[in-house]
């Protein structure tokens, strides 16, 4: 069998397939390139696993309070070596991103502090636990007030309007590395040190949180190693390698980790309970995969991006630029492009692929959401995925997949269904 019966047999059409071929052939260069980044990030994290004495003692189940687990313990040493940090809370009891966030901004608000986003409106489901849309249990409902600049129109950082609202009062500084489900550009590290810099001179006690979800090994630094006091993310997406089945990490300062792991077990208990129940496995064989598995997903990306760019629909980033996460934005511009965009991926995935999409009300989210996953871990979006809320521009988020392959595939279908659909036309 040939590759072009492969893909015949997993419903690609010749002309969708040699369109493709077409768009790829332009992209060894920066394949080569991705390949180079992720076998940097593997000796870090190899090394960072070497370093850590990293043995068959880690992979054993605690239970109960899960006093002296050592593989817990390890594990957050590995990540805090990956990061460059002095500590670091990797927990399966962090049940998701926005848990990890919420761990992270209310261990270090307290009532009358201010917090401040200079990068814009946040991550859809962190307004509700800021309170900029209300929810029992806000930050606001606790006495903590929300600062936001936002960017300006080309994307750059309001720098005036910055050292503005930086007060006595301001505390935290929350920066958002990737979009998200917006079209602004997301940041590189270096973009972030800066920001981080600058607003360190208006204010030396300023802290600097950075919500790092989807950007962990795109690029060799970290925001930790620029000057952020933590960096927080989620284990089903790019640093639980798609074997993690929950969890979050927060890396950063003694002083704020500290307080973060009282704040997720209790005062006076901090890192010293959490039982693993014999999950820890899948976080140290996922970190070690993690690097890979991130370039693949960054191929799927970049050849999204160029795919559907020369089909004249607008993507950010653009297929040329620089990535700093492995989230693409394609604007379909109608309600049924995301519907047949999200039908083939779907369609391509190894759990699921029967079902077809549909939006939904999603808790947290204020529009309907579409979503488009057929993972082995429900939700994972290091697995290949597709989802965003039914408003235009109507953009699709695309990110993930375990192998390039895989990515490849679930993009070839989507072009698949939207030919079909006949919204494009080759
Ligand atoms: C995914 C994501 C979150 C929230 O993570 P969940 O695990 O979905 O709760 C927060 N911020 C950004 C930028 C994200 O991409």
């Amino acid at each position: 069998m040939n590759l072009l019966q492969t893909y015949e047999a997993n419903g690609v059409s010749r002309p969708v397939y040699e369109f493709g071929e077409s768009v790829l052939n332009e992209l060894r260069e920066r394949f080569a390139d991705i390949d180079r980044m992720a076998e940097l990030n593997q000796g870090k994290v190899i090394h960072a696993m070497q370093e850590a004495r990293v043995d068959a003692a880690c992979f054993a189940a605690t239970t109960g309070y899960g006093y002296d687990d050592v593989g817990r313990d390890r594990l957050e040493q590995v990540y805090a070596s990956v990061f460059g940090t002095e500590a670091a809370l990797v927990r399966p009891q962090i049940t998701c991103g926005t848990h990890a966030l919420t761990v992270a901004l209310s261990a270090n608000l307290l009532p009358g502090d201010e917090l401040l986003s200079p990068v814009g409106l946040p991550y859809d489901t962190l307004q509700e636990v800021i309170g900029i849309r209300p929810s029992p249990c806000s930050l606001a409902e606790y006495g903590v007030r929300y600062r936001q600049v936002d960017l300006l129109p080309d994307g750059g950082f309001d720098y005036p309007a910055i050292r503005e609202a930086i007060n006595e009062k301001t505390k935290l500084i929350t920066i958002q590395r990737s979009k998200g489900y917006a079209t602004r550009p997301s940041f590189s590290v270096a973009q972030i040190g800066e920001l981080i810099a600058f607003c360190k001179g208006v204010k030396p006690d300023v802290r600097v949180m950075v919500d790092n979800c989807y950007g962990e090994f795109v690029e060799e630094l970290e925001p930790s190693q620029v000057g952020a006091d933590m960096c927080v993310g989620s284990l089903i997406k790019n640093p639980g390698g798609g074997l993690a089945p929950i969890g979050g990490y927060i890396v950063g300062t003694k002083d704020c980790v500290e307080r973060c792991a009282y704040r997720l077990s209790a005062p006076g208990l901090g890192q010293e309970v959490g039982a693993n129940l014999g999950i820890l496995p899948s976080f140290y064989q996922g970190l070690f995969l993690a690097p890979t598995v991130v370039a693949g997903a960054l191929k799927g990306a970049i050849f999204a991006a160029c795919l559907y760019e020369r089909l004249g629909f607008r993507v950010v980033p653009g297929g040329a630029e620089e990535r700093h996460d492995i989230i693409q934005a394609v604007e379909l511009g109608s309600e049924a492009g995301m519907r047949a965009f999200c039908k083939g991926i779907q369609a391509a995935a190894p759990v699921d692929s029967y079902v077809e999409p549909i939006p939904w009300a999603m808790p947290g989210y204020d529009d309907e959401v579409i979503m488009a996953a057929g993972a082995f871990v429900q939700g994972s979006s290091i697995e290949l995925s597709a989802d965003g809320p039914i408003r235009p521009p109507y953009a699709v988020y695309f990110q993930g997949g375990l192998t390039w392959y895989h990515a490849k595939l679930g993009i070839l279908r989507s072009l698949q269904a939207m030919v079909d659909a006949e919204l494009v036309r080759l």
